[in-house]
């Protein structure tokens, strides 16, 4: 039995993406930018999918700029903005230290180039504090990104007390929601953001595929330069079969209720069954606002690269942290920046649930775990061999 608990690093996709796509491979063959009517059909394809997003993340069709991904998106907003706001000698930009890399590492790259970025730091909740944003503004800040969930804890941010701080000091908010569309609701609009970034293989859509929303009259400057595709924000022949695949995951997160409730149930079985069998447990950061699939737990005394191992050697796939970052042995920036000890951030594994786990897969994996860091701490805590020596 193979059991899939890294919905976070990625999402099989689901049955009606790859039919939708599949579907649009075979018989969407024309260019969205020719007149003619294959043009025209592909242009419908996308204009369908556009109307979903636009959806899903609570905007209009024409703020929807479709984009390669979720690190793309980020990209385009972070630099966008950056650039459409230099003149102004807006030339500062603040980022939470829980960011994913592809803010994170975008904000460095903009200081390189001569913008000054403030790392806003968090505590062990994992919930950046609007306080922290308030002190961080200056007049010459142009932007804050602050992610609406977090990618290995689950935390939901206070985007909406986070984008009146920003706003009341002229500056414009991004949120990375690519772990919180099609999981809980997002509402760009009751955000109160001005730019939205969202993946569609962290739901259940092809990966390569993403979009940024931004809101009308938002000054943001073309990254990807060419052609006029996508209203002149973003050049480049457009991914229709991607894009019909993030349409079809996106109508899908929307018509499916109840779902969330059942994959926060399975998750909360998860977790109360590892506390109870498993000593030495924790969990990381607070359960108060977290996105319904993930949970990350600490094992005291086990380096968790060796248990992910383990659990693999079973069939069970679990994650150190983000996928970028995993199998790097550095321990997560996350949990390092909520101010978890070294040995504990080096001991602690991501679970994160989707739309394909069953009742079944919890009940594997607590039959397993148990077992595995028995014998993970039976290994460490066994006083070393003498040593022979030669004659
Ligand atoms: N932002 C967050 C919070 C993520 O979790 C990820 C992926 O792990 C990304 C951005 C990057 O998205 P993509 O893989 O589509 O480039």
């Amino acid at each position: 039995m193979r059991v899939y608990l890294d919905h976070n690093a990625t999402t099989p996709p689901s049955p009606a993406v790859v039919e939708a796509m599949t579907r649009a491979l075979r018989e969407v063959v024309g260019n969205a930018s020719s007149v003619h009517a294959f043009g025209q059909q592909a242009k419908a394809a996308l204009d369908t999918a556009r109307d979903a997003v636009a959806e899903l993340v609570g905007g209009q069709p024409s703020e929807i700029v479709f984009t390669a991904g979720g690190t793309e998106a980020d990209n385009l907003a972070l630099r966008g903005i950056a650039e459409a706001a230099a003149p102004l000698d807006r030339r500062h930009i603040v980022v939470s230290a829980i960011e994913h890399e592809a803010v994170l590492n975008t904000a460095r790259a903009l200081a390189r180039r001569g913008f000054a970025v403030t790392i806003v730091p968090v505590g062990a909740s994992g919930v950046v504090d609007p306080q922290a944003v308030r002190e961080a503004l200056t007049p010459a800040t142009a932007l804050v990104s602050v992610m609406h969930a977090n990618n290995e804890i689950g935390t939901v941010q206070p985007i909406a007390a986070i984008a009146e701080i920003a706003h009341a000091a002229g500056a414009l908010l991004h949120t990375d929601a690519v772990q919180s569309a099609g999981k809980i609701r997002v509402d760009a609009t009751s955000l109160g953001v001005d730019a939205l970034s969202i993946s569609a293989h962290k739901f259940c859509g092809p990966k390569g595929v993403g979009a940024l929303w931004a809101r009308r009259g938002a000054r943001l400057v073309q990254q990807m330069t060419g052609g006029r595709q996508e209203r002149n924000r973003r050049a480049g022949t457009e991914n229709v079969p991607g894009i019909v695949g993030l349409g079809a995951a996106a109508r899908e997160a929307l018509g499916a209720p109840g779902k969330t409730e059942r994959i926060a149930a399975l998750r909360d079985r998860l977790e109360a069954g590892v506390l109870e069998l498993v000593t030495g447990t924790a969990i990381n950061g607070s359960t108060a606002q977290r996105v319904p699939n993930t949970t990350n737990i600490s094992f005291a005394g086990i380096e968790a690269e060796s248990l992910l191992i383990a659990l693999d050697l079973e069939g069970i796939a679990v994650s150190t942290g983000s996928a970028c970052s995993s199998g790097t042995l550095e321990p997560s920036h996350v949990l390092k920046a909520m101010g978890l000890p070294a040995p504990r951030t080096q001991s602690s594994l991501r679970f994160s649930l989707g739309s394909t786990t069953t009742d079944a897969d919890i009940d594997r994996v607590l039959a397993v775990l148990p077992g595995a860091v028995s014998k993970l701490r039976s290994l460490t805590a066994r006083p070393s061999r003498p040593k022979t020596v030669d004659a």
